[in-house]
C-alpha cells in the first residue's frame, strides 16, 4: 500500500505505520527518524536540521524534499510505503504530488489520524524513545514501559526522552502543526483521497484503513 499518514505529533502515526509494514511488506518512511539519525551521525543534513528540531520548528522544505526524492526511489519502496511525518506543509504536499507524477507512482490515500488534544499532550510527555538511531523503538512510561527501566527491550540501548519532548518544545510543535500541517487535511480532501479516522487505538485505525482499502 502507498499511504500518507497525517496527524498531530503523538497521534500515533509511527505506531500505525509499524503495524502496517507487517501486513504487506510496505516500508515505513519517517522523516523524523531519518533526521534524528542524521543528527546523531553528525552528517551535513543533521547539522542543518538540529536547531530547528530542538526548538520544535520544521526543517526547511528544500532539505526534506531532497531526502524524499532519494528515499522514494530506493528499491525497498517497490512494495509500497507509509509516509510518516511527511508531507508537513502545503509546499511539501505540492512537491510530493509533482515528484510522484514524475516517478509514475499513485497513492492509495491520505489517512488523517484525529486524536483529542488532551490525549496527545499526555502521550507526548510520557513518551520515551530508544536512543539508537537504527532502532528508535517507542515506549510510554505509563502504558508501555521497557521491561528494564531505561533500557530498550529490542536492542539494549538507553531509552531517553527526546530533546523536542520537553513541555516547551511540545507546545511549539503543536502550534507548528496547527499552523503549517493541519491545512493538509483540506488539501487531501480536495484531492479526493482523504480518510479521517477518529480513534485513539492503533488497532482501530488499522481496521479503518483495511476496510477502506477493501483488504
Ligand atoms: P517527528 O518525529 O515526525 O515528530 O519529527 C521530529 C522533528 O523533525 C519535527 O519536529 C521537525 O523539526 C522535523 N521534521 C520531521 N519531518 C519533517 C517534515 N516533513 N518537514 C519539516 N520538518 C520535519
Amino acid at each position: 500500500m502507498r499511504l500518507i499518514l497525517l496527524g498531530a505529533p503523538g497521534a500515533g502515526k509511527g505506531t500505525v505505520a509499524k503495524l502496517l509494514t507487517q501486513l504487506d511488506g510496505s516500508v515505513q518512511i519517517s522523516t523524523g527518524d531519518i533526521l534524528r539519525g542524521a543528527v546523531q551521525a553528525g552528517t551535513e543534513l543533521g547539522k542543518k536540521a538540529e536547531a530547528f528540531m530542538k526548538a520544535g520548528d520544521l526543517v526547511p522544505d528544500e532539505l526534506i524534499m531532497g531526502i524524499m526524492e532519494d528515499r522514494l526511489q530506493e528499491d525497498d519502496c517497490a512494495k509500497g510505503f507509509l509516509l510518516d511525518g511527511f508531507p508537513r506543509t502545503i509546499p511539501q504536499a505540492e512537491a510530493l504530488k509533482d515528484l510522484l507524477a514524475r516517478l509514475n507512482i499513485t497513492l492509495d490515500m491520505a489517512v488523517n489520524i484525529d486524536v483529542p488534544r488532551d490525549v496527545i499532550l499526555d502521550r507526548l510527555t510520557t513518551r520515551r524513545t530508544c536512543s539508537n538511531s537504527d532502532c528508535q523503538a517507542i515506549y510510554n512510561v505509563k502504558s508501555n514501559p521497557p521491561k528494564v527501566e531505561g533500557v530498550c527491550d529490542k536492542c539494549g540501548s538507553p531509552v531517553i526522552q527526546r530533546d523536542d519532548e520537553t513541555e516547551e518544545a511540545i507546545t511549539r510543535r503543536l502550534e507548528t502543526y496547527n499552523e503549517k500541517t493541519a491545512p493538509l487535511v483540506d488539501f487531501y480532501e480536495k484531492e479526493g483521497m482523504l480518510l479521517t479516522v477518529q480513534a485513539t487505538s492503533s488497532d482501530d485505525v488499522i481496521a479503518a484503513i483495511k476496510a477502506k482499502l477493501g483488504s
